[in-house]
């Protein structure tokens, strides 16, 4: 059944090279003549395109934002209507620094590598790229299942689905149909949805894109717009093997555009950079330091048995609404969720071993305000951008100092102040000068209040961590 509907398609069948002008001239006509030469071997796999929502008019004209000197509007750089309407809808008014230097670039089809981190509007910087270049080149031949024409890859699930959801919202009058894969999800639920909507916009992590393209379930040799997201991540998770098989998939460095992010620019990312880019514009927005500015930073001075008094009483306070407790463990993780909830909290926990289904809902849970408490893990609470986080907990110092920033950052965003509260012990103290220097700041050590030193009432715990299986254990991540 799914190899009548995708075909077949021989090894030796390849993209034509499509090198001979500027790929920005490239980008509008690249695509008709490999389509139709391959019509025949995709036979029967033609798909419907999304509705566009109906919408009462809506023109640009509604989306007052004043000009002022040194800021770029979304309106001054030759926007589509459709496009414009989902930026204003998300409230955006000026480009942040890195969309304001590279979108000048990017939309006009070169290649871009950016040093930026997470909460600098990276996202919507490479997604209006992609969207701007899908509607100004729109499709008029024959389209096959599961050939996408953009694809973006980042290293974890959740910060998939976070890119997935924004791209939705950008495209949200567009038309354009946005997919994702990850593994631990149903496979063949993502398969049904490639068989039935166009691929316009790919999110995917490395090893489950992989199985779609050794399977056959999707095709990269048509892709005009390459991202990579987060590729000092890829780097240290070891995936850079897999991402060279899928850049291999789509067409040669000259024949597409690449956009290149990292939070930090090594060698080896710019090793990389160089390897899959054409004569890239290199744009650097310096670290969070905003982030360190909107939140008021404790750390308090404990010893490992009063860790958790202190944090129980804290999350009592009244001014605490929603907090984000991380620790470098998923065992810790699973420790803290089974106590807190044990004292009825509404939590919840994210880390690398809960099943994928688990942490989409849990993610949707906090952010329709539904958790008081999320207990997580650097990488799977890494890019969540959940808005309303009025405190951030290091129930363990980050071994690494980056992480500190990243974890801090969840909360004082958009545009309020909140609060972090790291717990130095015996065992993490040690941390605090590599996190200070990275700051560029001392951190003040402080002994916990009085009030927040009260024991913990005891309650039976149910402790589900136990029963998990030894290997899980101990593991960081
Ligand atoms: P990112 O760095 O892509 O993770 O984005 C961080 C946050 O900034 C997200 O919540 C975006 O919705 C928001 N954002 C991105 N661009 C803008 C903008 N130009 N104006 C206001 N907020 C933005």
């Amino acid at each position: 059944m799914l190899k009548k509907l995708f075909g077949s398609k021989s090894n030796n069948e390849k993209s034509s090279p499509k090198n001979e002008a500027s790929k920005a001239a490239l980008k509008s006509t690249s695509t008709g003549e490999n389509r139709s030469a391959r019509s025949s071997s995709r036979s029967g796999a033609q798909k419907k395109p999304r509705s566009k929502p109906s919408v009462k008019a809506w023109s640009p004209s509604d989306f007052v934002v004043p000009v002022v000197e040194g800021k770029t509007r979304f309106h001054d750089l030759g926007l589509s209507d459709e496009l414009l309407h989902g930026i204003a809808d998300l409230g955006f008014e000026y480009c942040s620094p890195i969309q304001a230097q590279s979108l000048p670039f990017s939309l006009q089809g070169h290649d871009v590598v950016g040093k930026a981190q997470t909460g600098t509007g990276k996202t919507a910087a490479f997604l209006i790229t992609v969207i701007t270049d899908l509607l100004r080149n729109p499709i008029k031949e024959e389209r096959y299942a599961g050939e996408a024409r953009a694809l973006i890859i980042a290293p974890t699930r959740e910060l998939v689905m976070q890119i997935a959801d924004d791209a939705r919202a950008l495209t949200k009058y567009t038309g354009l149909g946005v997919h994702t894969l990850v593994g631990g999800l149903d496979y063949d639920k993502q398969l049904k949805k490639l068989e039935n909507e166009y691929v316009d916009i790919l999110v995917a992590t490395p090893g489950r894109l992989l199985d779609f393209v050794s399977n056959r379930h999707i095709y990269l040799d048509e892709c005009e717009t390459l991202v990579i997201d987060e590729a000092d991540r890829m780097l240290d998770m070891g995936f850079i093997p897999q991402v060279r098989r899928i850049i291999h998939a789509t067409p040669k460095k000259d024949s597409r555009q690449t956009l290149l992010f990292s939070a930090t620019f090594t060698f080896d990312v710019l090793n990389l950079a160089e390897q899959w880019t054409t004569n890239p514009h290199r744009v650097e927005i310096e670290p969070e330091s905003v982030a360190t500015d909107s939140v008021e930073q404790h750390v308090y001075m404990c010893s490992t048995e009063e860790k958790f008094d202190v944090l129980y009483n804290l999350v009592k306070q009244p001014e605490v609404n929603t907090v984000i407790i991380f620790a470098n463990r998923k065992d810790t993780t699973h420790r803290l969720y089974d106590r807190l909830k044990a004292h009825g909290f509404d939590v919840g926990v994210l880390s690398g071993d809960v099943a994928q289904a688990k942490r989409v809902k849990t993610l949707e849970k906090l952010k329709a305000g539904h958790l008081k408490i999320l207990v997580a893990t650097d990488v799977a609470g890494r890019g969540i951008h959940v808005d309303g986080i009025t405190h951030v907990v290091n129930y363990t110092l980050p071994e690494e100092a980056e992480d500190y920033v990243h974890r801090i950052g969840r909360t004082g965003r958009a545009g309020t102040t909140g609060v972090s509260v790291s717990f130095a012990c015996e065992d993490d103290a040690f941390l605090l000068p590599n996190i200070e220097q990275l700051l560029g700041t001392k951190l003040k050590c402080e002994q916990p209040p009085e009030l927040l030193l009260e024991k913990a009432p005891y309650v039976k715990v149910e402790s589900k961590s136990a029963a998990r299986p030894r290997r899980n254990m101990g593991r960081r991540r």
